[in-house]
């Protein structure tokens, strides 16, 4: 059975990567974006992207993934030497009936801080967007520390 995705008219993400949109970059390396999305489930939450458009896990190359997991482990450093989060939810979502939103793959990492309900994240329900200049100012304190 194929998986079954969401189906915008046209990819938010490649909108994005257009141009088409503003958003918060942290870091963009050679084949992936790091940024974050203005809905953040805590703060320094992150979203690394391929550049290249694929809806799924089963769509990337393999160089592909493991560029895209370097990245992944690159920002989980920064952020967690920026805001010391207590933990970090690393996940992501193939297909509607496992909670994929956006049609291009895209992983999340999520800091949590004590006090947090654990597993908060699969259960958030509609988060308030935050203002775009705050997302910048969070980005660049991530920035400040990529290696
Ligand atoms: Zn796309």
């Amino acid at each position: 059975m194929p998986i079954d995705i969401p189906k915008p008219e046209r990819c938010p993400f490649c909108s994005y990567l257009g141009g088409g949109r503003e958003w918060a970059v942290v870091e963009e390396l050679e084949s992936t974006l790091a940024w974050l999305p203005p809905r953040q489930s805590g703060r320094g939450h992150v979203l690394v992207i391929p550049k290249r458009h694929a809806p799924t896990l089963l769509d990337l190359e393999p160089d592909e993934a493991s560029a895209i997991m370097h990245h992944v482990r690159r920002v989980a450093h920064a952020l967690s030497k920026a805001f010391d989060p207590a933990g970090l939810n690393v996940f992501q979502n193939n297909g509607l009936t496992a909670g994929q939103t956006v049609p291009h793959y895209h992983v999340h990492i999520v800091p949590s801080y004590p006090g947090d309900q654990p597993g908060r994240i699969f259960s958030s329900g509609e988060i308030e967007r935050s203002p775009h200049e705050e997302l910048l100012v969070v980005a660049a304190q991530i920035r400040e520390h990529l290696a």
